[in-house]
C-alpha cells in the first residue's frame, strides 16, 4: 500500500462489539469505494459480554449506517438511556442523588439559569443550585417516559440506549455480512511483521495465514497486535482511577417494567450499575482490588441486589488504561484492545465510533502518512484524557467518606493541568462554562456535564453559611423553570408505550 492511499483491503482481529462496529462503518465508508473489509473472530474465545449502556453516539452510528430503531432495537432488547442517575455518591443534606442528563434543545432555556444559579451558590447565595430541576432529561427519567418525540415536537432531546451486548454483537454481524463483510471464524496464534516493521500478515493456530494492507487490532484487553506484536506501550490510568475489577449478575426486570435510565449506585469500594433491557435488569460492582476483594464485593453486590448467598456472579478484570498510540503503521487499534477509562459514563462504544469514524475522515483527507497518524493519535489521545478527566473528576469531587476508598479519593492528588484548571474555577466561585470553552474541552464533556456533576454532589458552602441571594443573585424564577420542564416533559410518551410501538413495528 503506498502512502496517501485508502487501503484496499482491512482485516478486522476480533467480533466483539468493537469488532463489528468498525466492520460496519469501514464497509459503509469505504466498502462502496472498493475497500475488502473482512473479520476474524474465534469462537474459542468468545467476548467479554458486558458494555450493555451508550451515549447518543450510538444512535448517530446506526443513523449513519441506515438502521432504524424499530429494526434493532427490539433484536437486542434494548430500552431508551435519557441519561445516568447517581445515588449515594454524596452525603450532603439535598445532595444524596442527581440526574446526569443527556442535553435537549430545552436546555438552552434553563442551562444557563442553572449555571448562574450555581455560581450565586458558590459564591454564597441561597438559590436553588441542584441540577435535576433544570433539565428536560431529567424529568423524562423521573416520570418513565422515553426521551423520543415526533419529528414536529417543540423539543427534541438526545438519547442512548441500554441493550444485550451479545445480542448486539450477533446483530451487528448479521448486518456487516450481508452487507459485504468477510467473516472468518480462526484462533489466530502469531502476528507475523514484514521487514519494514508493518504487519504482514494474521497466523491461525490451524496453518491459515491472512493477509490484509490494513489491520484493525479490535482483539479486546489482549490486544493481540498493536501491543503483543508491535509493542505499543500502554499508559496506565490506575494512579487516578482506582477501580481494576468488576463482579456481575442480573436480576429480573421489576413489575413496573424498565426505567429509561442507568443508575448508579456507590458502595464501600466502587459503584454498582443498574442497566435496565426489555427483559432483564443488567447489574455490576464495579470496585477497586485494592480495597475489597473478591469474595466481598460479589457479597456486597448481592446484597445490594437482595440475592441469595449463593447466587451466581460473573467476576471481570479491567485494565484501564490506553495505548500510547492508536495508529501505529497499518494498526488501528479500538475498542478494549485501544484503552478502557471505566464505564461510569459508558463512553466506550462512543469512543469507538470516534475512533474509527475519526480514523476514515484523516485518511480520506490527508492520506495514511506520518504527519496524518500523529495528528490522529494527538487528538485520540486528547479525548482519553478529556474524558478519563471527567470520570476522575466523580470521585474528587463526590462528598462520600464513610470508607478508605472514598477518603483516598477525595484526597487524590494526581490530576490534570486541565482538571485542576476546572476544579479551581469552580470553587473561585469564576465562570465554569467559560473556563470549559478557554480550554476547548466542550467536545469530551459539555458544560452542562460539569457543572451537574459539580453541583449535583454538593460542592457549594455549607448551607449556615449561605446568606439571602440579594437582587441580582434572585434572577431565576424557579416556578417558571418548573413549568417549562413539566410543560416539555408532557410531549414525551411512557416507556412502556414507547418500547411496545418498537415490537409492534418490528
Ligand atoms: C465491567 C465492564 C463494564 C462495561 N460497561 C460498558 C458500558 O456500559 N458501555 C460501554 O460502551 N462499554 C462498556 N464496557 C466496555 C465494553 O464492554 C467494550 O468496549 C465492548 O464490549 C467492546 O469490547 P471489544 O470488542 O473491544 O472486546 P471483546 O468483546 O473482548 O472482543 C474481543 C474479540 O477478539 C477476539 N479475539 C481475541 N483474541 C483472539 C485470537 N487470538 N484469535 C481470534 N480472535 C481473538 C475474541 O474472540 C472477541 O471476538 C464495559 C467493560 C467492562 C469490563
Amino acid at each position: 500500500m503506498n502512502e496517501g492511499e485508502r487501503p484496499a483491503s482491512i482485516l478486522i482481529l476480533g467480533g466483539g462489539t468493537a469488532g463489528w462496529m468498525a466492520a460496519n462503518l469501514f464497509q459503509h465508508w469505504w466498502g462502496k469505494l472498493g475497500t475488502r473489509v473482512a473479520l476474524i473472530e474465534s469462537s474459542d474465545i468468545g467476548i467479554i459480554g458486558v458494555g450493555e449502556g451508550s451515549t447518543p453516539q450510538l444512535k448517530a452510528f446506526f443513523d449513519k449506517i441506515g438502521i432504524s430503531e424499530q429494526e434493532w432495537m427490539p433484536r437486542c432488547n434494548a430500552t431508551y438511556k435519557a441519561g445516568i442517575g447517581f445515588i449515594g455518591w454524596s452525603d450532603r443534606p439535598g445532595f444524596e442523588s442527581y440526574f446526569h442528563p443527556f442535553p435537549s434543545t430545552a436546555d438552552a432555556q434553563t442551562a444557563n439559569k442553572f449555571f448562574f444559579n450555581t455560581q450565586a451558590r458558590r459564591t454564597g447565595r441561597d438559590v436553588w443550585a441542584h441540577p435535576d430541576r433544570f433539565f428536560l432529561n431529567s424529568a423524562i427519567a423521573r416520570q418513565r417516559r422515553a426521551p423520543v418525540t415526533a419529528g414536529d415536537a417543540a423539543f427534541q432531546t438526545s438519547y442512548g440506549y441500554h441493550f444485550d451486548a451479545v445480542l448486539l454483537g450477533r446483530y451487528l454481524k448479521e448486518v456487516a455480512t450481508s452487507r459485504g463483510v468477510e467473516h472468518v471464524d480462526a484462533k489466530i496464534a502469531s502476528v507475523e511483521l514484514a521487514e519494514s516493521g508493518d504487519v504482514a500478515a494474521l497466523e491461525a493456530d490451524d496453518g491459515r495465514r491472512f493477509e490484509a494492507d490494513f489491520f484493525v487490532d479490535a482483539s479486546g484487553f489482549r490486544a493481540l497486535i498493536i501491543e503483543q506484536a508491535l509493542g505499543e506501550p500502554r499508559r496506565s490510568f490506575a494512579g487516578n482511577l482506582f477501580n481494576d475489577r468488576a463482579v456481575v449478575a442480573p436480576t429480573p426486570l421489576p413489575k413496573e417494567g424498565p426505567g429509561c435510565c442507568t443508575l448508579s449506585t456507590a458502595k464501600s469500594a466502587g459503584w454498582i450499575w443498574h442497566i435496565p433491557l426489555t427483559n432483564r435488569i443488567g447489574n455490576g460492582y464495579v470496585y477497586s482490588s485494592r480495597y475489597i476483594d473478591r469474595e466481598d464485593a460479589a457479597a456486597e453486590l448481592r446484597s445490594h441486589l437482595g440475592l441469595s448467598d449463593d447466587a451466581e456472579v460473573r467476576h471481570l478484570e479491567m485494565r484501564v488504561g490506553r495505548v500510547e498510540r492508536s495508529w501505529v503503521r497499518n494498526c488501528l487499534a479500538i475498542g478494549l484492545a485501544q484503552g478502557f477509562i471505566e464505564p461510569l459514563e459508558a463512553t466506550a462504544l462512543h469512543i469507538v465510533v470516534t475512533t474509527v469514524e475519526g480514523f476514515i475522515a484523516e485518511v480520506d483527507s490527508g492520506g495514511m502518512d506520518e504527519a496524518a497518524r500523529d495528528r490522529f493519535n494527538d487528538s485520540m489521545a486528547r479525548r482519553y484524557e478529556g474524558i478519563r478527566d471527567y470520570i476522575v473528576c466523580h470521585y474528587r469531587a463526590a462528598l462520600r467518606r464513610d470508607s478508605d476508598y472514598w477518603r483516598d479519593a477525595a484526597a487524590m492528588t494526581e490530576l490534570s493541568d486541565s482538571l485542576k484548571g476546572i476544579i479551581t474555577a469552580w470553587f473561585r466561585g469564576a465562570r465554569l462554562e467559560s473556563e470549559v470553552a478557554a480550554q476547548d474541552i466542550e467536545t469530551y464533556y459539555s458544560a452542562v456535564s460539569w457543572h451537574c456533576l459539580l453541583a449535583g454532589y454538593g460542592n457549594f458552602p455549607d448551607e449556615s453559611k449561605l446568606r439571602p441571594p440579594g437582587p441580582d443573585a434572585a434572577l431565576v424564577d424557579m416556578d417558571e423553570i418548573d413549568r417549562l420542564i413539566a410543560g416539555g416533559a408532557e410531549a414525551f410518551p411512557p416507556h412502556a408505550e414507547a418500547l411496545g410501538m418498537l415490537e409492534d413495528a418490528a
